[in-house]
């Protein structure tokens, strides 16, 4: 089975869309393997998001990220990277309420960079994403 880095941002868990969220991805069929709240500081935050460093939205995004705690998680199934994707629907939560109304960003997201969840966009992300947050040593 594979795996996946599943992340609630400040919004989706201050917001108390946390049972929510989690009643739809084992209703999916994911196994949440671990699961750990984190408050990210301006470091850890950029670290995760440095490919994103350049772009004009980053500070506003690091601002974001670090306005409260996070719950990170690692899910697990078949496909699991995909299915993610698919279930928490498109970046832009406001245009997800219109084209994906079933997707996890059209019921807690607001807009472009309130989108309430992340998901790893590839396996070898999610490796990394997984292991940046769980300490484990990286693998393929
Ligand atoms: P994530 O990586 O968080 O799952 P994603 O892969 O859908 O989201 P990316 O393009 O990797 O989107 O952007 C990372 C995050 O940066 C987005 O989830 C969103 O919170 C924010 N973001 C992306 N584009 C913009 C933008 N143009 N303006 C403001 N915030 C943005």
């Amino acid at each position: 089975k594979e795996r996946t880095l599943g992340v609630i941002k400040p919004d989706g868990f201050s917001g108390n869309y946390t049972e929510r969220i989690k009643e739809v991805i084992v209703e999916y069929g994911f196994n949440i393997n671990k699961e750990m709240v984190i408050q990210l500081d301006e470091e850890l935050a950029a670290k995760f998001y440095a490919e994103h460093s350049s772009k004009s939205f980053f500070s506003s995004l690091i601002k974001y990220m670090t306005s409260g705690p996070v719950l990170v998680m690692i899910l697990e199934k078949e496909n699991a990277v995909a299915h993610w994707r698919d279930l928490i629907g498109p970046t832009d939560a406001g245009k997800a309420k219109l084209t994906h109304p079933q997707s996890i960003r059209a019921m807690c997201g607001v807009d472009l960079e309130k989108n309430c969840v992340h998901g790893s966009d590839s396996h070898q992300s999610a490796e990394r994403e997984i292991a940046f947050f769980f300490k484990e040593t990286p693998s393929d």
